[in-house]
């Protein structure tokens, strides 16, 4: 009896275990190349994985924009700090490298009053100088074109709260425009918009660019960064314990802080599960126009914008004149599901459709790159950057809803100004420290958010 119950004991052991290891091996695996256009057209040497056990100050898992920007601040405030970053797949295989190309202000939608509204605007004005005086700095080009960007107007009934919402940014300082129907098609080429909110700060930049710009900035200040290194887990403390994988072997990092910058991917980490939901969305770049037709286009001003439907579409005309276009489309999986299994040459078409109908001059265009990115969502649609546990040494910032191009390297400042105990300023707006709303568990997660996906898409086509 006792033996039978030896036996069974240790088979489910066994079985748990293997069980538990194929999880993470397929967690791993789960991390898909980057084959978006600006990976293509951008390529970067890749850094040897981990291959010792290290005792570290602080430790940054992820090695997108918040990652990198967490690691040079940290490494520029504290040059004696050891730091290291562990990034699963390569630099920029996230988010960060496969984005829309759209650089973008904070924006608040809701605001206690007018001082933090505009404090809040212009921290993430700077933020924008400093990548360009990074660039300049280092010399190193990343298509960073800052002059400005649009919000299109797609419903007639939104004119009067667009209208407002300008003025009252007017009120607090922050010079945004509002244009009616006329000067945005004068402006933007396409009469497809009731009007536009323009922000003559934010712009456009290469997304694979700007990884290589933050990942020079960082070793120069002395950063080691570790790629094709996941880490699998951690267990807090004063001392915090991190299991990294890499050449097939696991590896022993002891940590006095840890940052996470893992957005969309943080709950594989074990953290957030229920704050912080991945979302699939697709982007896609046409061949480049022809002289011939960007003089019909007419899209003068070259200005990106996104527009105001609920799965917004977003433009960007690159230097080399393609057009990069995403949105109308989002999915979510199973258990915050990292895979993507939908079907991206029936999105292109889509997204093609909606490129025509924008610019009918464009009918015969092809798409040359397409590919899918996961966004990092929350219930409220605010960002967050703070830092938590017992011990008060994980940082974290994350959650940036599809706007996080420039906030998430801003969150990199904020970081290390949090680490120092220095002021940054962004202590003092709206969303310091949001306390994320709770996802409901599954099954509700997955059936609640695939029925609003499809309410929404009806909705952005009645
Ligand atoms: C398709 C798409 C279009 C977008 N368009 C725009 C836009 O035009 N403008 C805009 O402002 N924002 C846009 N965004 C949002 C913006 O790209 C992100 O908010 C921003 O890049 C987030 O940067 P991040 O470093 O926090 O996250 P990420 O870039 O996602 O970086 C997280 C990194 O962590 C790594 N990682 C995850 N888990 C682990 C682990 N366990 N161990 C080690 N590493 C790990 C990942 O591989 C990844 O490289 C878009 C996002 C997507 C997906």
């Amino acid at each position: 009896m006792k033996k039978s119950f030896l036996f069974l004991s240790i088979s489910s052991l066994v079985i748990f275990a293997s069980l538990f290891l194929s999880c993470q091996k397929v967690y791993i695996e789960k991390f898909s190349d980057n084959d978006s256009y600006w990976a293509k057209t951008k390529t970067m040497s890749v850094n040897p994985a981990l291959n010792t056990d290290l005792k570290v100050d602080v430790a940054i898992i992820g090695g997108g924009y918040t990652g990198l920007s967490s690691a040079y601040h940290l490494a520029k405030m504290n040059p004696d700090l050891k730091i290291v970053v562990f990034e699963a797949k390569t630099l920029g295989s996230g988010a960060s490298g496969r984005h829309g190309g759209m650089v973008l202000s904070s924006l608040l939608d809701e605001y206690s009053d007018n001082e933090t509204f505009k404090w809040t605007y212009d921290l993430s004005v700077n933020n924008m100088k400093f990548i360009d005086s990074l660039s300049e700095a280092l010399n190193m080009e990343c298509n960073l074109v800052l002059n400005g960007y649009c919000e299109t107007i797609f419903r007639e009934d939104d004119v009067k709260e667009y209208k407002e919402y300008v003025q009252e940014a007017n009120q607090a300082g922050i010079p945004l425009e509002f244009w009616d129907k006329q000067k945005t098609k004068e402006k933007l080429g396409t009469d497809l918009y009731y009007g536009a909110m323009y922000d003559p700060n934010g712009g456009s930049v290469h997304a694979v660019k700007l990884i290589k710009l933050l990942k020079t900035a960082a070793e120069n200040e002395g950063v080691v960064i570790y790629e094709n290194s996941p880490v699998v887990s951690f267990s807090e403390g004063e001392i915090i314990k991190l299991s990294v994988e890499a050449n097939e072997r696991n590896f022993k990092v002891e940590a006095n802080n840890i940052v996470v910058a893992t957005n969309a991917y943080t709950s594989k980490l074990g953290i957030l599960k229920n704050k912080i939901m991945p979302v699939h969305t697709q982007v896609a770049v046409t061949e480049p126009l022809t002289q011939a037709q960007l003089d019909t286009l007419n899209w003068e001003s070259r200005l990106p914008f996104y527009d105001s439907r609920i799965m917004l579409f977003h433009l960007v005309l690159t230097p080399d004149n393609r057009i990069v276009v995403g949105g109308g489309n989002v999915d979510t999986y199973w258990n915050n599901g990292l895979e993507y299994k939908g079907n991206i040459s029936r999105v292109s078409d889509m997204m093609l459709d909606e490129l025509v109908i924008m610019f009918p001059e464009l009918k015969g265009i092809k798409f040359e790159y397409v590919w899918n990115g996961i966004l990092g969502t929350t219930f409220d649609e605010v960002a967050t950057v703070g830092v938590m546990g017992d011990n008060k040494n994980i940082y974290y910032g994350l959650a940036y809803n599809g706007h996080g191009v420039n906030q998430s390297i801003m969150f990199g400042n904020v970081i290390a100004h949090l680490y120092g105990g220095k002021y940054h300023g962004w202590e003092d707006s709206e969303n310091y420290g949001y306390e994320l709303s709770k996802i409901p568990p599954e099954p509700f997660k997955f059936i609640g958010s695939n029925m609003f996906f499809k309410y929404w898409k009806w909705k952005d086509r009645h």
